[in-house]
């Protein structure tokens, strides 16, 4: 797929590129045609170590020194030389001092001699091997007379962990573009570094279309519904780490509409409704687009989530999604996600984690579309993995989305599947 060719081209005359057909587009393509616009915001900001979490860096981690500082000892036990081990057998040590971690011994060990020494201390001069304390037996000759006998001689160097054995010095701990996760504040944490520079929050407005759609504390009439979507999107988005912009639930009025959609596109990076984007609705929202940005709008060979378009506004990133509540998580997950972390300063996100697992009942399905499932993992009697669908699968079922803990990913040469066969399975990692 070439990026010579400008957005502006392809939403005029969509033809104008080989082997893109708007009306069959498969999601593996639109995923990758997507990508090719995406480059992530450039501002960037110092913030305190903690504020960081969840947020991508913009500037990589070197580590200003050695992890660890200096050699230390990796269990309690006692630190000695391991020339002594040859020396006689069983080797036999005079105890002569000992080390805590925080509080060094500062003499030195010569051969015949060693320390008591704890998890985490420093290993004195002329030491470089630990013996466990179960390992040895202790004989306390007199109130400052110990010894010990070594039952079991570890190997040399054992028991010891050595400078710069976990980061050396200058070394790319790391990498600009690094979506920041707990065990990364505490390795920053650990190098001594408080503030890191990391890239802006990235900035989403959506709202809603539909005349049907009624907002929270107003009483249904016949042919109205709660606007749910304004709310999964809030939780997704939230998830993501990312600003978010709640313009309401717009119904579907030209003029309305247009206010709201450049109101959007100028405050936000990222550009996102529900509904409207389908054939045959009030064709407002298709001319606006048309008339305001560079947009394409697909029929994506997957179910749920058939239209879904994607352009710019602006400098804006667009994202219509279609009304159907699950439709619109599906194609979020499916598409939006990957996109926002780019946008976020991710180089290339990690794929969510899509393993194969037994389906334990028959499952119905057309070729010639990817389709997602929503379903349940489960451990069975003997404590296995197995998948099984949450029951009716229509796009409009949201609490089918509540029941499951996994999308069972269908492709598109697969058909209809009976109890038992392998699929593969998405795990919805808590953003969903
Ligand atoms: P549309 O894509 O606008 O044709 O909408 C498809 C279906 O999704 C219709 O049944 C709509 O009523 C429903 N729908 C659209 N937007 C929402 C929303 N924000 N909350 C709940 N349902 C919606
Ligand atoms: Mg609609």
């Amino acid at each position: 797929m070439s990026s010579t060719i400008s957005l502006a081209e392809i939403s005029n005359n969509p033809n104008c590129m080989d082997d893109y057909d708007p009306n069959a587009m498969s999601v593996a393509k639109a995923r990758q045609f997507i990508k090719q616009f995406l480059s992530p915001v450039t501002e960037t900001e110092l913030l305190p170590l903690r504020e960081s979490l969840g947020r991508v860096l913009a500037v990589g981690i070197l580590s200003p020194s050695n992890v660890p500082n200096y050699d230390n000892s990796a269990m309690d036990g006692y630190a000695f030389n391991a020339k002594d081990i040859a020396v006689a057998s069983p080797t036999r040590l005079r105890v002569i001092g000992t080390a805590f971690a925080g509080k060094a011994f500062n003499g030195s060990v010569a051969s015949g001699e060693c320390i008591r020494i704890m998890t985490g201390a420093a290993m004195p001069r002329g030491a470089d091997t630990v013996v466990v304390q179960e390992k040895v037996m202790l004989e306390n000759i007199s109130q400052e007379n110990h010894y010990i006998t070594l039952a079991d001689a570890p190997k040399p160097r054992m028991n010891v962990r050595y400078t710069g054995e976990d980061l050396q010095q200058g070394q790319t701990v790391l990498a600009s573009g690094h979506l920041m996760r707990p065990a990364d504040l505490g390795l920053i944490a650990s190098l001594g570094i408080a503030h890191v520079q990391v890239y802006r929050k990235l900035r989403v407005a959506f709202f809603s279309t539909g005349d049907e759609l009624v907002s929270l504390g107003n009483t249904l009439e016949t042919g109205q519904v709660y606007d749910s979507n304004r709310y999964t999107l809030h939780g997704m988005l939230s998830k993501l780490g990312v600003e978010i912009i709640d313009l309401g639930a717009i119904a579907d009025d030209p003029t309305l509409l247009e206010e709201t959609l450049l109101k959007a596109a100028k405050q936000a990076d990222v550009v996102i409704t529900s509904g409207g984007v389908s054939v045959g609705e009030a064709d407002y929202m298709k001319l606006l687009l048309a008339k305001h940005g560079q947009v394409m709008f697909w029929k994506i060979a997957m179910k749920p989530g058939r239209p879904l378009a994607y352009g710019k506004i602006g400098s804006a990133h667009y994202f219509g999604l279609p009304g159907n509540p699950v439709a619109v998580m599906v194609t979020f997950y499916q598409f939006v996600r990957e996109a926002m972390l780019r946008l976020m300063g991710q180089p290339s996100p990690a794929p969510l984690p899509m393993f194969q697992v037994e389906c334990t009942q028959a499952i119905k399905k057309l070729t010639g579309r990817t389709e997602f499932q929503r379903g349940v993992l489960f451990t069975d009697l003997n404590g296995d993995w197995r998948v099984k669908p949450t029951g009716a699968q229509g796009s409009a079922l949201l609490s089918s989305m509540s029941l499951a803990n996994c999308f069972i990913v269908l492709d598109e040469a697969v058909g209809n599947l009976d109890a038992g066969a392998l699929v593969r399975v998405q795990v919805l990692d808590g953003v969903v």
